[in-house]
């Protein structure tokens, strides 16, 4: 097996692009090696992001406050009887969920109608995306009794439709591919009803390892592209474009359901979110598409650069289905796993 192409990588610079060295600075004034409650740090904010990267032409002072959300965007507040029952459940199995530890904002909503989004392979991550509330540091190795616990709560649950995700686990030789493998395989066995979203990394570009999760045989295969071509390096610096999509790509040829998703309002324009849909669509015809506006976690993340209106995210969803996408999931509050039992029910209709 061939590694996944990575025409990103040093060496080959577009003077579109920003140069490895003002990636480099960028990323040295965006310090993360800590991550964590970063939310909570009282200090100078760490983050100094340039623009040269962003679009962001304004200096520091933009990022010393998060900015007021508009009107159109509000969430529930978490609470209610499903809600403490999830909570409780996740708690006890010594599980965690992105709806958590990413501060998600549609936590009230979804997890009332009893939907959220298990976390695997623990909750540090060896990346340390300017958009991700995730904690970002040295990873314990994985928890060889997680699969079951997963399983197991899954069952528990009697949900039509899980979706599975992780952190990046770039300290691990396969990235965490076999103890994804467990996971889905022991899910399947305790709920065979159940429909299963699997939620990936790019495993470095290593189809062998993406074949793993393949082969363990989730319903549908995501993996986001997050955002457009130019942002990469501030929004993903360990990640690079065009091997997220060779990794959709190479989800689609082996025959799975593919999704991917973004968030918009990050520095990018709207004709470049058209052009990484063609991408998208040229280079691995994914099935499933999802827009939703990116919201600053703390002061230590990257700060929001626009507002999207609810308008263009209407406009978003139409050019996406007319580009051949079969479901486009588009407004303020999407998220990759938002509604996620919905997107998968109309995409099996189709
Ligand atoms: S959108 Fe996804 S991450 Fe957010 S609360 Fe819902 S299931 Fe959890």
């Amino acid at each position: 097996m061939t590694r996944i192409p990575n025409s990103d990588s040093p060496g080959r610079h577009d003077p579109g692009r920003p140069s490895q060295r003002t990636i480099s600075l960028t990323t040295a004034r965006h310090p993360r090696p800590l991550g964590g409650d970063t939310a909570r740090h009282l200090g100078r904010p760490r983050v100094s992001l340039s623009g040269m990267i962003l679009n962001n032409t304004q200096t520091d002072a933009r990022q010393l406050a998060i900015p007021r959300k508009p009107a159109w965007i509000r969430a529930k507040a978490p609470a209610g009887a499903e809600y403490e029952r999830l909570r409780g459940l996740i708690a006890k199995q010594g599980l965690h969920t992105v709806c958590q530890e990413a501060t998600c904002p549609n936590i009230g909503d979804c997890w009332a109608r009893g939907t959220l989004t298990i976390m695997i392979l623990g909750d540090v991550c060896t990346r340390s995306c300017g958009f991700c509330n995730v904690r970002t540091g040295r990873p314990q190795p994985p928890d060889p009794d997680e699969p079951r616990r997963v399983a197991e709560s899954v069952a528990q649950l009697d949900l039509t439709h899980i979706v599975i995700t992780c952190v990046d686990r770039d300290d691990l030789p396969d990235g965490g591919a076999a103890h994804w493998a467990e996971t889905i395989r022991r899910v399947r066995v305790a709920s065979p009803r159940t429909s299963v979203e699997a939620l990936v990394g790019d495993f470095r570009g290593d189809p062998s390892a993406l074949q793993l999760v393949i082969e363990s045989g989730p319903d549908i295969l995501a993996h986001n592209m997050e955002t457009v071509r130019r942002m990469h390096p501030a929004v993903r610096p360990q990640a690079r474009y065009e091997r997220s999509l060779s990794v959709l790509k190479w989800i689609k040829e082996q025959g799975l359901v593919t999704k991917t998703g973004l968030m918009v309002g990050i520095g990018e324009h709207d004709e470049e979110v058209l052009g990484l849909m063609d991408d998208i669509r040229a280079i691995s015809r994914a099935d499933i598409l999802t827009i939703g506006q990116y919201l600053q976690p703390s002061r230590n993340h990257l700060p929001v650069d626009r507002w999207v209106r609810p308008e263009q995210f209407d406009r978003f969803r139409r050019e996406g289905l007319e580009r051949g996408f079969e479901v486009v999931e588009s407004g303020p509050l999407v998220r990759s796993s938002y509604h996620a039992e919905e997107q998968a029910r109309k995409y099996r209709k189709k």
